[in-house]
């Protein structure tokens, strides 16, 4: 997220905004007085966190509340492992926070530049086929909401509110607090292998049920699979980090740096991108690690790119993955970002994108700089074909009555917006589009 001259941008540069008011709260105190504040001027109000979301569903026109200024632990138990954390707590503050209480994330995506409120509220996820999202590691949240009251879910308060406010959009109130379910801190033993594609296509279900954490890269334009397989162990477990040569070429040079050579060069000579994946795939090879949790779950993203992910039912991702890699022969594109697939347990998240059933999320990306328009609606419309519902934070073209079809408990977050939000101070033109006016 950047502020350019009085414009707010995201960080695919896909949605801006000019705001008419910016206030940096620095307590839930200066929250509810801004909240106060905004309705009295009939003013819209939106918190946003690290603006890592593709759509704009953090674009806030009336007042835009950023967070920066309220991060940190409030309180921890390391006996429950409950932890209560400043809603603009970035991610990657996290593991240093836990640490002195021995605990950690259950599970993370592959970036950690999101804040805490906006990661959970457009349903965040990792890979693991026996672990949920981040909303699912949510077992407090404290709001405060349109009239500037605070408002506090959590197992004795309003229990059956926590599976919509912990996946809210940003519809329901402005975050203050969040309370995760953490585990005792953890290392993972991590292997990183290609694979022939179809054998991993042939033995998915396997390779997802006999690792706590998989996932597979494809890169268009060639027949094979980076896979990732990792293992949770003890913390006093040895490490073996990737050397700094292998953290390099993963994040410096080929998730980023020859990337940008080749997403730049790509778009003039299109020709260049099939040799160049199967140079990715080469760069990649074979490797063996074992390091703290957050620093094999995630990595570092520079070069800009947009994104669409579907999540499917997880028997639907081999057809769903077949059909996509079939379109992208069939109309010759020269696609430069490799396809990603990862999994998630179930969870009773209302609006997450695994509720009520084991996932599987497929996810396409195309160089910020190129329209990724024609490519993202044929796959789009193969996901919507195999029962698919949207990343909450990523681009796709689906409304409410679309939507509503894909979540048995829509109507029922509606009817609690409509509690929460009646004049619809928390909206803005994206909201409207998936949830309605
Ligand atoms: C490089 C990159 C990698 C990514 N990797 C993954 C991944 O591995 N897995 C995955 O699932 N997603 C991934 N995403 C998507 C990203 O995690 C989500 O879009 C997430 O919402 C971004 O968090 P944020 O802090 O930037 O929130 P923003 O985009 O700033 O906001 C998202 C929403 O949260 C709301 N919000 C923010 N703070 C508050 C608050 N305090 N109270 C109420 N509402 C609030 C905003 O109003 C908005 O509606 C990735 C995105 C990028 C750019």
């Amino acid at each position: 997220m950047t502020r350019i001259g009085g414009t707010w941008q995201n960080w695919a540069r896909s949605a801006e905004v000019r705001p008419i008011r910016v206030e940096r709260p620095r307590s839930p105190e200066g929250v509810q007085r801004a909240v106060v504040a905004g309705t009295a001027h009939g003013l819209t109000i939106k918190a946003v966190g690290a603006g890592h979301s593709f759509t704009g569903i953090a674009i806030a026109p009336g007042v835009l509340l950023e967070l920066d200024d309220m991060q940190g632990l409030v309180s921890a138990d390391a006996a429950t492992g409950r932890v209560t954390l400043l809603a603009g707590t970035r991610l990657h503050r996290i593991p240093g926070l836990l640490a002195p209480h021995g605990l950690a994330m259950e599970n993370l995506g592959d970036i950690d530049r999101q804040s805490i409120a906006g990661a959970i509220s457009t349903g965040t996820h990792g890979t693991g086929s026996r672990f949920g999202g981040l909303a699912a590691q949510v077992v407090g949240v404290t709001l405060v909401t349109a009239d500037g009251a605070l408002l506090r879910i959590d197992e004795e308060h309003e229990p059956e509110l926590l599976p919509a406010v912990s996946l809210g959009l940003g519809a329901l109130g402005i975050i203050v607090e969040v309370t995760l379910q953490c585990v005792p801190a953890f290392v993972l033993q991590a292997v990183d292998q290609p694979a022939p594609l179809d054998d991993v296509l042939a033995t998915l279900s396997e390779r997802v049920s006999s690792a706590d954490h998989f996932e597979f890269y494809w890169f268009p334009h060639t027949d094979v699979a980076l896979t990732k397989s990792q293992t949770r162990m003890p913390e006093s477990t040895r490490r073996q980090p990737l050397p700094v040569l292998g953290r390099w070429v993963d994040e410096t040079l080929l998730s980023n740096g020859v990337y940008r050579v080749v997403c730049g060069t790509g778009r003039i000579a299109p020709a260049i991108t099939p040799p160049f994946n199967r140079l990715a795939v080469t760069l990649t090879g074979d490797r063996r690690y074992t390091d703290a949790s957050h620093r094999v779950l995630t990595q570092s993203r520079t070069v800009r790119f947009r994104e669409m992910e579907y999540a499917l039912p997880a028997a639907n991702v081999v057809p769903a993955f077949r059909a996509v890699r079939a379109l992208i022969e069939q109309r010759g594109w020269r696609i430069e970002f490799p396809l990603e697939v990862r999994f998630a347990a179930e969870d009773d998240r209302w609006l997450s994108t695994a509720y009520g059933r084991a996932t599987g999320y497929i996810a396409v990306h195309r160089y910020w700089r190129a329209d990724p328009t024609v490519y993202f609606e044929a796959v789009e419309q193969i996901m919507i074909d195999h029962g698919g519902r949207p990343h909450w934070g990523k681009l796709h073209t689906l409304d409410a009555d679309a939507l509503r079809e894909r979540y048995p408990r829509f109507d029922d977050f509606v009817a609690l917006r409509d509690r929460l939000d009646p004049d619809r101070r928390f909206a803005n033109r994206h909201l409207e589009r998936v949830l309605g006016e």
